[in-house]
């Protein structure tokens, strides 16, 4: 039998929709939700991302504005732009787009970006939140893998998990959200000997490397729900994730698919993290 397909875009239509008359009750009160990104250089994979944010935003009438910023951007300038926004009242959501170009400390960058408006939640005091499940902020692509497998009702607790990949924007937080749901997990990486016997292990396997058909049906067990985070350009223009589809699903109880599985929900998550923040900062109490 074929998996049944996690159809990440409907879900984050659902979520948008619901984000909207949140948005429309917080403006009552006067509070209009406001998102920063920040675009510094030319990279075209960035601009699509980039766009798709602003989009989001003008849909959900979330304001919005994106600094483009040349490639010959100092660190100084940038961090000046940076400073600018976290004081700014009407900025409830920052978010620089990476990669930075390579003669910026993208480190640096992240921390002086204020936690409090943090909605890619990178920051090393969200990252340590999360780590210890006390975060109020989530980053967006776990979180949205997350909503995706509660929303269809896949039970996580005492399950095995399977990341491959261990990035801090995907990997990591994605086995930390994962630990604090109860779940077994394993990370695997670039350095994993036999990927295969691994991931055939999980229950929920999550992956997020960036290599198309990496994940081949005899690397998994059946029944298996995968959730494929990546994105992957193929020479004849078309865009795969990381397990190769077509044989996947028919081993697999559910998948999501590449394109309309997590990219849609990550773009969701943050409209959900603005919400929050500008909630957070007007409230002033994040740190409670
Ligand atoms: P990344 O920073 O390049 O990390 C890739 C990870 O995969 C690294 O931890 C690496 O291990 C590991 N890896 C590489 N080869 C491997 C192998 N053969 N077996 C097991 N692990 C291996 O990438 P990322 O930012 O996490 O993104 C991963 C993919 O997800 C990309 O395709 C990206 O475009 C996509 N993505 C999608 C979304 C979305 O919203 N849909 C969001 C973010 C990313 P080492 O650490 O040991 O090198």
């Amino acid at each position: 039998m074929s998996a049944k397909i996690l159809d990440g875009k409907k879900l984050a239509s659902e979520i948008k929709e619901e984000l909207k008359i949140e948005i429309a009750q917080l403006k009552k009160t006067g509070i209009a939700p406001g998102l920063v990104v920040i675009l510094v250089g030319d990279d075209p994979a960035s601009k699509i991302y980039v766009d798709n944010k602003k989009k989001a935003c003008e849909e959900m009438e979330i304001n919005s504005q994106v600094f483009e910023m040349p490639e010959c951007t100092t660190e100084e300038e940038l961090l000046k732009l940076i400073q600018k926004l976290n004081a700014d009242e009407k900025t409830h959501g920052i978010l620089v787009q990476l990669p930075l170009p390579k003669h910026i400390d993208e480190g640096k960058i992240i921390e002086s970006i204020d936690p409090k408006k943090d909605v890619d939640c990178f920051h090393p005091e969200n990252v340590g939140k999360l780590s210890i499940g006390i975060g109020k902020l989530l980053p967006c692509t776990p979180a949205g893998i997350m909503e995706i497998l509660k929303r269809n009702n896949i039970e996580i607790s005492g399950r095995e998990c399977v990341v491959a990949g261990k990035s801090n924007i995907v990997g990591k937080p994605m086995a930390m959200m994962f630990l604090e749901e109860n779940a077994t997990v394993i990370v695997a990486h670039i350095k994993t000997e036999n990927l295969g016997e691994i991931t055939k292990r999980a229950d929920i396997l999550v992956t997020a490397v960036g290599k198309a058909g990496l994940i081949k049906k005899d690397m998994i067990k059946k029944g298996v729900v995968v959730v494929d985070v990546g994105m992957n350009r193929l020479s004849n223009g078309k865009l795969v994730g990381d397990a190769d589809f077509e044989n996947v699903k028919e081993i697999a109880s559910a998948i999501t698919p590449v394109p309309g599985g997590v990219g849609p929900m990550t773009v969701a998550m943050l409209m959900k993290n603005t919400v929050e923040t500008a909630k957070r900062l007007y409230k002033n109490n994040l740190n409670d």
